[in-house]
């Protein structure tokens, strides 16, 4: 009981540092990104303009892997009740469809009735969303995210399949690393969380790729 008692206070100890690490990371961050838009909009010779421009993209880029980064440490205390997948689907639609429709791109569901989970809804919810945004990301213009649930043998499955650009074979055994991107503005830490968040679900992962596309399909077990 006293090494869990331990072990607890360990992970309040990572949460009260990742919330710290939010104010006093971000929140100087936010006041360098105003002045440095005053300075760019004011700035003069053409080039600057794009130094300042590239200050405020890299500045972002930090502060999207702090806000991953916390919610990684956040979530360091799961919290699993029964509950639906296709509910946390159903909640996330429209904001995904909007994202989706502001990038002339789409998603489309298909949620066949399954079997209750235990989940921890806020961890579904970060799931679906990483695979969601790295299909939109792998798309071209006009291309569609699809989101699909059933139930089969192996369990509750989820897909997230895209007609995108597909994942080259040589960096497939990278995929979860932490910090691994191929992206010019990716933080790599998307699908870090989502493996971690598939196995404190004793949720298997399993991944189909293409020149046509992707398709993420997760498997939880079924409990009785
Ligand atoms: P990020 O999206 O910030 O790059 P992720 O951990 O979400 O970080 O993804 C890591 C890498 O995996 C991406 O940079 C990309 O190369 C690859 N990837 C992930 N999902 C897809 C996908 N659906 N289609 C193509 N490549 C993908
Ligand atoms: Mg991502």
């Amino acid at each position: 009981v006293e090494n869990e008692m331990i072990r607890m206070e360990q992970l309040n100890l990572v949460g009260q540092i990742a919330a710290g690490l939010g104010h006093e990371v971000r929140n100087p961050l936010t006041t360098i990104r105003g002045f440095l838009q005053i300075m760019g909009k004011k700035a003069v010779v053409n080039e600057y303009k794009d130094y300042f421009k590239l200050m405020i993209d890299e500045l972002d880029r930090a502060n999207d892997i702090i806000t991953e980064f916390l919610s990684i440490a956040k979530n360091n205390i799961r919290k699993r009740e029964k509950g639906n997948l296709n509910q946390v689907i159903r909640a996330l639609e429209p904001l995904i469809k909007a994202d989706a429709i502001r990038q002339d791109k789409y998603i489309e569901t298909d949620l066949k009735e399954i079997p209750d989970l235990l989940l921890d809804q806020k961890e579904m919810r970060q799931l679906i969303l990483n695979l969601v945004r790295n299909g939109l990301e792998a798309l071209p213009d006009g291309g569609i995210v699809s989101i699909k649930t059933n139930q089969s043998p192996k369990g509750v499955q989820l897909f997230i399949k895209d007609d995108g650009i597909g994942i080259p074979e040589e960096i497939l055994n990278k995929l979860g690393t932490p910090f691994f991107t191929t992206k010019k503005n990716g933080t790599g830490l998307g699908l870090a969380t989502c493996y971690s968040i598939a196995k404190a679900h004793d949720a298997t992962i399993h991944i189909d790729t293409s020149e046509k596309g992707t398709t993420f399909n997760i498997i939880f077990k079924i409990i009785n």
